[in-house]
């Protein structure tokens, strides 16, 4: 290796590239993509993106391989070469992005060392699956991923019970795959003892794809549709409700403000919502 090439800080971008259509992949990410040398990814994101990878070189590999092309990748970069290692939606939601930092820590880097770091957010699949059914997260929501191929089936339970009580919009990454079918049907029946079988659930399979999918039902039937590696399941609040097709969990305007603008009896604009407000007689009330 020559002098110039031996000291070269190479650049590692680790980069979302959002949901799948061309559209919802950001510039940024196109132009972390664009400057690489080297792009690294699970073959279904290569495939996404193909056209942007004339003339690089490629590395891919199946799913299990995640700690393989983790090391690829640093070590490409740390040797001085501008790598992109891609996730679909964004990288740090259930992606490549933790993995990065846990190879760099074995190899005791330090921040100023190489390679550069370049982290790319792209349109997770909660988003993006939220805004093909309505506005199902305009209120408390949480992530859970049912993989239990990393973690234990109890812990995943517990959060999904916790999350349940809590009257959260659940969004459910992994929801299942060819063999792992189980975990959804024990997430039903957790959630189904804190609300109602009619709460609404939201199913988009391959959102912003060629073959997208979406479902509105509820909480005692979605288990009869298919639902499977690339599916998303959005779970209802108590407050969620059907619009026209679309699932829609309110903010809590109408908590406070009457449609024409008024402020309700006992409530007050920019204070804490009052509970049990005194039924209004004043003025200000109005
Ligand atoms: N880093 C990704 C998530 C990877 S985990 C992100 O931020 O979106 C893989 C899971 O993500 C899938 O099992 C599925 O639940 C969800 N997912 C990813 N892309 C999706 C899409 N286009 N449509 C629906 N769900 C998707």
């Amino acid at each position: 290796m020559s002098e110039t090439e031996s000291t070269r800080r190479g650049i590692l971008y680790v980069v979302g590239i959002g949901p799948g259509a061309k559209d919802h992949c950001t510039p940024a990410a196109l132009a972390a993509i664009a400057d690489a040398e080297l792009v690294v990814g699970y073959n279904t994101y290569i495939a996404l993106v193909r056209h942007l990878l004339d003339g690089k070189e490629i590395v891919r590999s199946g799913m299990t391989e995640e700690i393989g092309r983790a090391r690829a990748a640093v070590e490409r970069a740390r040797d001085g070469g501008k790598v992109a290692l891609i996730s679909s939606g964004d990288a740090g939601v259930y992606g490549m992005a933790g993995l990065v930092f846990e190879v760099l820590r074995t190899m005791n880097w330090k921040r100023d060392d190489s390679p550069e770091l370049r982290i790319v957010p792209g349109i997770t699949a909660i988003s993006s699956c939220a805004s093909l059914l309505g506005a199902p997260l305009t209120h408390d929501f949480c992530a859970i991923s049912l993989s239990d191929l990393l973690t234990p089936w109890p812990v995943i339970a517990r959060r999904i019970e916790a999350a349940a009580y809590g009257d959260f919009v659940i969004g459910l990454y992994n929801p299942a795959s060819g063999r792992r079918t189980r975990q959804i049907v024990e997430a039903q029946k957790i959630i189904a003892g804190y609300r109602e079988g009619s709460t609404p659930v939201g199913l988009v399979k391959s959102g912003y794809r060629s073959i997208q999918n979406v479902v509105l039902t509820d909480l005692d039937h979605f288990l009869e549709y298919e639902i499977g590696m690339l599916t998303t399941v959005l779970i209802g609040s108590s407050n969620t409700f059907c619009f026209e097709g679309y699932m829609v969990t309110p903010r809590g305007y109408t908590n406070k403000y009457t449609w024409d603008g008024r402020v309700l009896p006992g409530q007050r604009p920019a204070r804490s919502l009052v509970l049990e407000p005194e039924p209004a007689t004043t003025e200000e009330s109005r």
